[in-house]
């Protein structure tokens, strides 16, 4: 999911409406935000679809006045139920003592089902099936005389992945968890403040990207100030690797290097580790495009955009029908025929989950007549679901998970398979010596299985280790 918020502009919709748009890409669903005026109190907006086609309307945005704001962009991830409720769509907002809050987050609370039945048994009464909403029961629950130390109780109960947005009637508050799994930037954007995933949404609305809030950091912001908190014992930080891959986009900073940048060095080791004979490198647009980029550069194979993506469907498009559904990745991606026919082609991909994408591409590229097709993937094979707000399916369902390379490669039916090596991941976003295997610097649980907080839900569920 996409977050962000917003303090001291002259209209905090608008601005967080654009801040969210340039977070699009973090999720489609369905969008939310909530703003405060003082004559007006708290009002909020949540959507379906686009924030595009959703906070553009002059009588949307004529509903949300006020200078302080957040909002949310929703995917809904592994373990949500069926599909989503326009109650289970964020910002949430709730009045309790001290005028109540508003909150959104990204990430997921790994202990939210047991806190739920706990909070349940007390006496709170939900009304969505969101981990999120947790935290605001709780806040109304905590003894603490203002909103922020409310807050610092609640989330000291929630275990998991979370970066936090949130506001009072005053301020707006920015949390990540004690090992920083989320993205969350601060940004100045004239007299005022920005909170967002990721920088790209300062850049739309012309704010000055200052830092990253810190891993265990909470920061409390007012029209003038912004103070630091800390309300977590310190731990080593563990961002999610798999933003850098994937979830991020391109042109954002993460951790002070830029996300296209950390892809191309991807796509170096790639070559570096995992050469072949080829006569054009191309990438499946779009997510593997710098890592092609880079492949290229490093081998000196010529890049070449062989399959080409339809720009006007999104991730979200609902098939209409049983025969279009069949179709696919054809919806979305096209080969181009004219420059693959005879050649021997390397396509490089983020990443492989269920296979089904890769399965399909190669069929269309083998049917334009293409001599060889060689997979190169930029991330490790996905053997492990991820419990920390990145949609991954089920174990079983995951192609890694039951297969040797070998095996994928067989059921791909491509010339020949390779990914990124663990260490050589590590390398491309800046950790010369690779990975530490005592202290690893990144949560990398997808490929190593090794979870850096406990998925204590999903084990109660049955799942194993
Ligand atoms: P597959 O077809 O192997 O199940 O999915 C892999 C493709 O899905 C990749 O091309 C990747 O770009 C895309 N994708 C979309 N959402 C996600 C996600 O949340 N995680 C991963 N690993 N890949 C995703
Ligand atoms: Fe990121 Fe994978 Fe960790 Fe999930 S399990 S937070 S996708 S590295
Ligand atoms: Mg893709």
């Amino acid at each position: 999911c996409g977050i962000f918020g917003v303090i001291g502009v002259s209209s905090a919709a608008n601005f967080t409406a654009l801040g969210l748009h340039a977070l699009q890409h973090r999720g489609q669903e369905a969008g939310g935000i909530v703003v405060h005026d003082p004559e007006q109190g708290f009002n909020s907006v949540r959507r379906f679809g686009y924030v595009r086609d959703t906070f553009t309307s002059q009588d949307v945005m004529d509903m949300l006045p006020g200078t302080l704001g957040i909002g949310h962009v929703r995917y809904s991830t592994a373990g949500s139920k069926g599909a989503t409720a326009i109650r289970d769509v964020q910002p949430f907002f709730g009045e309790f003592a001290m005028g109540g809050a508003a909150i959104a987050h990204n990430g997921n609370i790994t202990n939210a089902e047991a806190l739920r039945r706990e909070l349940i048994e007390r006496g709170s009464i939900f009304q969505s099936s969101s981990d999120s909403e947790c935290i605001i029961h709780l806040m109304a629950r905590s003894l603490q005389r203002n909103i922020p130390e409310r807050m610092k109780d609640a989330l000291r109960r929630v275990e998991g992945a979370f970066s936090v947005v949130a506001m009072t009637r005053t301020k707006l508050i920015g949390v990540r968890d004690p090992l920083g799994v989320r993205p969350l930037v601060l940004g100045r954007v004239g007299d005022g403040w920005a909170l967002a995933s990721e920088t790209c949404a300062l850049d739309i609305i012309g704010a000055e990207f200052l830092r990253e809030v810190e891993p265990g950091e909470m920061v409390v912001i007012t029209e003038d100030k912004v103070t630091s908190h800390r309300p977590f014992e310190a731990k080593r930080p563990r961002f999610c690797i798999f933003e850098h891959v994937y979830f991020s986009r391109p042109d954002s900073i993460l951790g002070g290097q830029s996300v296209y940048a950390t892809r191309e060095a991807i796509g170096r080791e790639l070559a570096k580790e995992s050469p072949v004979e080829a006569d054009l490198v191309c990438p499946v647009p779009d997510s593997g495009t710098p890592a092609a980029i880079g492949y290229g550069l490093e081998s000196g194979i010529p890049y070449a955009m062989g399959i080409i993506r339809n720009q006007y469907m999104g991730r979200t498009f609902i098939e209409p029908t049983e025969s279009i559904r069949n179709m696919g990745v054809r919806l979305k991606l096209n080969v181009n025929r004219a420059l693959i026919r005879g050649k021997r082609v390397i396509l490089v991909d983020d990443s492989v989950v269920r296979g089904t994408t890769s399965r399909k591409i190669k069929e269309m590229i083998l049917d334009a007549g293409a001599k060889e097709v060689h997979f190169r993937i930029a991330s490790p094979p996905t053997a492990w679901p991820c419990f920390y707000g990145v949609d991954t399916p089920q174990r079983e369902k995951l192609l890694a998970a039951t297969m040797s390379e070998e095996e994928m490669r067989d059921h791909l039916g491509v010339d020949s398979l390779k990914f990124i090596s663990l260490d050589g991941l590590y390398r491309a976003v800046g950790e010369a010596k690779g990975r530490d295997p005592k202290a690893p610097q990144y949560c990398d649980a997808c490929f190593s299985g090794e979870y850096p907080v406990e998925p204590s839900d999903q084990l109660e569920n049955g799942f194993q280790l």
